[in-house]
């Protein structure tokens, strides 16, 4: 159930912080091919990241090019009966339509780039030849993302597929309403596509301050999920953080942690919004790497994917 907060220190005019907020438009994708730029270092090293601020530019326009099927309503019923996702990525059949989004995300980042990076072509090459005449394949990856069992061989088209796939579903989701999306029973996966956030959110927006949501990484929902609390386990004992070192800011004030479970020694990312307002969990995910390698050496697994890099050999 919602939580009230209280807003202005009356009674009589609650907010209830939303439990499920879904995707609204492409602006997201604005905003984070922004963001993207804006973490980047301005010479080589930034190269990647640059990359990613094209690709989320290409999904921005990918998903305002066509409106979204409509999504069965036995799926909803069952959703609203059974705690199930309605669009659950995992067995829920995709339309084709997320191979046209692939197509424009091929083309408007192949255009950006021109011939400039031939390795760049020939990914982008392969995977429209793809698309062509070998379909199959590309859905199979696309499972193999979904399931989190992608293989190296998957590595150079992952981030475009995971794109792609990020387009079509929040554009699914973005029809639904939260009254559609279900309590589910396993708070810690998405109440509207069944996929693992990629990391918890604590946004500035007056009505959720505070307020933890965790992040999906294929459709963008933002579902909340009490604070101190393990997203994978759900066990509240030995909830831990770990941070990077930043000069002139203690840890605790960090914007970016990772909050560590000594139960099930998994971790997920934890972004505060407060710090820094404007965070993107997808983006300054792949920005914060480093603190990725120390939780790792600690002996905590990372349990939520970026759809946007292919995350090496299991
Ligand atoms: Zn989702
Ligand atoms: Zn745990």
């Amino acid at each position: 159930m919602p939580t009230p907060i209280i807003t202005d220190g009356t009674m009589d005019k609650l907010v209830k912080a939303p439990r499920v907020v879904l995707p609204q438009e492409a602006g997201l994708f604005r905003d984070r091919a922004a963001r993207f730029d804006a973490l980047a270092p301005r010479d080589d090293s930034g190269a990647y990241m640059r990359f990613l601020s094209h690709v989320c530019r290409a999904q921005a326009d990918a998903y305002g090019a066509r409106t979204a099927h409509s999504v069965p309503e036995r799926a909803v019923d069952n959703s609203r009966q059974y705690g199930m996702p309605p669009l659950s990525a995992h067995v829920t059949p995709r339309d084709p339509q997320w191979r046209a989004d692939l197509r424009d995300i091929l083309d408007r980042v192949q255009a950006d780039y021109g011939e400039s990076n031939t390795q760049l072509s020939t990914v982008i090459g392969k995977i429209r030849r793809q698309l062509e005449s070998d379909a199959s394949a590309l859905e199979a990856v696309a499972d193999r993302i979904i399931a989190g069992v992608s293989e190296p061989d998957d590595s150079a088209s992952y981030p475009f597929i995971g794109a792609a796939l990020q387009v079509y579903f929040s554009r699914l989701a973005a029809t639904l309403t939260p009254e559609d999306v279900a309590v589910s029973d396993v708070p810690t996966v998405c109440p509207c596509c069944g996929m693992r956030p990629t990391a918890s959110l604590v946004r500035i927006n007056p009505d959720r301050m505070n307020y933890r949501y965790l992040v999906c990484s294929l459709c963008m929902t933002e579902w909340n999920l009490e604070r101190v609390k393990c997203s994978s386990c759900e066990e509240e004992k030995g909830i831990g953080y770990l941070s990077v070192e930043v000069e002139g800011r203690a840890p605790a004030d960090a914007a970016i942690r990772a909050e560590t479970c000594d139960e099930c020694k998994t971790y997920l990312k934890i972004f505060v919004q407060e710090k820094d307002p404007q965070i993107d969990p997808i983006a300054d995910d792949l920005n914060s790497l480093a603190l990725d390698m120390l939780v790792d050496e600690k002996g905590y697994a990372r349990t939520g994917p970026n759809l946007l890099f292919y995350p090496g050999h299991e």
